[in-house]
C-alpha cells in the first residue's frame, strides 16, 4: 500500500487470524507442502462444491498445469479473449500452443462474445479459457453447448472470481478446469498463489504430479514414513504452495463470503453515484452484481482522447487508478510488427482505449467513495477544458 494516496487502488484484508496462522505454521516446524495444504485444498475444494482443488504457486502457474493436464499441446489454437491480464496468453504459448484471441461482446458485456468465438474455430482449435472479467460471469452454460459441439475443453480463467456465481454454480466449476489466482490484489490472497479446480480425477492427478516434478512421492509423505523412494513419469515444474501461504489461504477464504458482500455494495453505490455523469458508464447491468464476485470497478469514457488527462488528475488528487487491460494481442510481443487496430477485436480495441479502473476494495468508506466520484467529476471536466483549449490553439492562426 502506497501511504501517499488518499485512496488506493485496492487493498489487503490481513489481520490479526492471518498472524496467528502463520504463527501456527512457524512452531510446527513444517513449512513446505504438508497438512495446511491438505487442508486448504479440501475446504476450497468444499468450498465450490468442486471434486478436486490443488493448491499451486500462482494463477500463471495454474492456468499452464490446467492447460499441461487439458493436453493441450504443440500447434493446438486455444481461444481466448484479449481483455485479459496477460499471463491468461502466456500460459497458453508455455504449452508451445497458440493464442488465438476472440472479441468480447459489446460495450457493456466485456465477456468472451460466442459469435466471436465461433468466427475463430479451425481445425485446430482445441481449447477456449473464459476469463470472467471483473468477477462477472461468462454465459457459462452457452459456452459448454458450444464447447461440445466443437469437442474443446473448456479452462475457467477465475482469478477475479472466486465465490462469484452462474446460475447455481459457481465459477471456476463449469469448466473442464478452473483456475484461481491469491496474488496481493485479488479478491482472496495468499501473498502469491493460486487453485485448480476440477471434477475430473484425470485432470486431477496430472495436476497434482506436474505440480511436483512429476515425481510420484512427496517429500511430506517420505517424511511421515510412508515411503522411501520415488519414480519421475513425466517431465513437471515445481509449482507448489507452502504451508505458510496455506495457512494464510485458508483465513482468507472464511473471509471471502463478507468481503464479497462488501465489494458487492460499495459497487451498488458507486455505480449510483456515477450513473449522472455524461460521458461515463459502468459495463455488465446492475442485475449481475449479485452473482459477480466485484473483484475491480472498470467505467468507461466515451471520449478516448481526455483518458490520460483524467488519470493523470485523479493521480494529483491522491486517486490511484489503473487500466484493464492494455489488450494482450497490442504487446509487442504478441503482435509481431503489425500493431494497427484489428477489426475482428473491435469491441476489445474500443474499451482498451476507453476503460479506467477506480479503486475498489471491501475496506472502502463511504467518505472514500464519495472522494473518487467527486474528484472524477473535476478530472473529467479539467481534462475537457483542456481539450478544448488545445484544439482551440491547434485551430487559431498563429499571431491572430
Ligand atoms: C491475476 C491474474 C492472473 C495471474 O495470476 P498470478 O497469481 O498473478 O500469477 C491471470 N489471469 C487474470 C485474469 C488475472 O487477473
Amino acid at each position: 500500500m502506497n501511504m501517499d494516496w488518499k485512496v488506493a487502488l485496492s487493498d489487503i484484508t490481513l489481520g490479526p487470524e492471518e498472524r496467528t496462522a502463520v504463527n501456527r505454521v512457524m512452531e510446527s516446524g513444517w513449512i513446505s507442502m504438508g497438512p495446511e495444504i491438505e487442508q486448504f485444498e479440501y475446504e476450497f475444494a468444499d468450498y465450490l462444491r468442486v471434486d478436486f482443488a490443488v493448491a499451486v504457486s500462482s494463477g500463471t502457474t495454474a492456468l499452464h498445469l490446467a492447460l499441461a493436464a487439458a493436453e493441450i499441446g504443440a500447434g493446438d489454437e486455444v481461444i481466448l479473449p484479449s481483455l485479459t491480464f496477460v499471463a491468461t496468453a502466456n500460459a497458453v504459448i508455455y504449452q508451445g500452443a497458440v493464442p488465438v484471441f476472440a472479441d468480447v461482446g459489446d460495450l457493456s458485456d466485456w465477456n468472451l462474445s460466442l459469435a466471436s468465438i465461433e468466427k475463430k474455430l479451425s481445425s485446430k482449435t482445441r481449447a477456449i479459457i473464459a476469463v470472467h472479467y471483473g468477477g462477472f460471469p461468462c454465459m457459462m452454460d452457452q459456452l459448454r453447448e458450444l464447447a461440445a459441439t466443437y469437442n474443446l475443453k473448456i479452462i475457467e480463467d477465475a482469478a477475479h472470481a472466486p465465490g462469484a456465481v452462474y446460475q447455481d454454480r459457481k465459477l471456476g466449476t463449469w469448466g473442464d478446469v478452473g483456475c484461481f489466482s491469491f496474488f496481493s490484489n485479488k479478491n482472496m490472497t495468499t501473498a502469491e498463489g493460486g487453485m485448480v479446480v476440477t471434477d475430473n480425477p484425470e485432470i486431477a492427478r496430472r495436476v497434482r504430479l506436474l505440480r511436483s516434478h512429476g515425481m510420484t512421492t512427496l517429500t511430506w509423505d517420505r517424511h511421515k514414513g510412508h515411503s522411501f523412494s520415488y519414480d519421475v513419469v513425466e517431465t513437471g515444474f515445481n509449482y507448489r504452495m507452502d504451508e505458510i501461504r496455506a495457512a494464510i489461504g485458508r483465513v482468507q477464504l472464511a473471509k471471502l463470503e463478507e468481503n464479497n458482500e462488501k465489494r458487492k455494495w460499495i459497487t451498488r453505490k458507486m455505480r449510483q453515484l456515477i450513473s449522472d455523469i455524461d460521458g461515463v458508464f459502468v459495463p455488465f447491468s446492475d442485475n449481475l452484481i449479485e452473482s459477480s464476485s466485484c473483484h475491480i470497478f472498470p467505467i468507461f469514457l466515451e471520449d478516448k482522447d481526455i483518458r490520460p488527462l483524467v488519470m493523470a488528475s485523479m493521480r494529483n488528487s491522491g486517486i490511484q487508478t489503473s487500466i484493464h487491460y492494455p489488450p494482450v494481442h497490442r504487446f509487442s510481443v504478441f503482435s509481431s510488427s503489425d500493431r494497427a487496430p484489428r477489426k475482428d477485436l473491435r469491441f476489445t480495441e474500443l474499451i482498451a482505449e476507453r476503460e479506467i479502473t477506480l479503486p475498489l476494495f471491501p475496506g472502502m468508506t463511504d467518505y472514500q467513495m464519495e472522494l473518487v466520484i467527486e474528484k472524477l467529476k473535476l478530472s473529467l471536466s479539467a481534462a475537457r477544458r483542456s481539450m478544448d483549449q488545445y484544439t482551440s490553439a491547434m485551430l487559431t492562426p498563429s499571431g491572430a
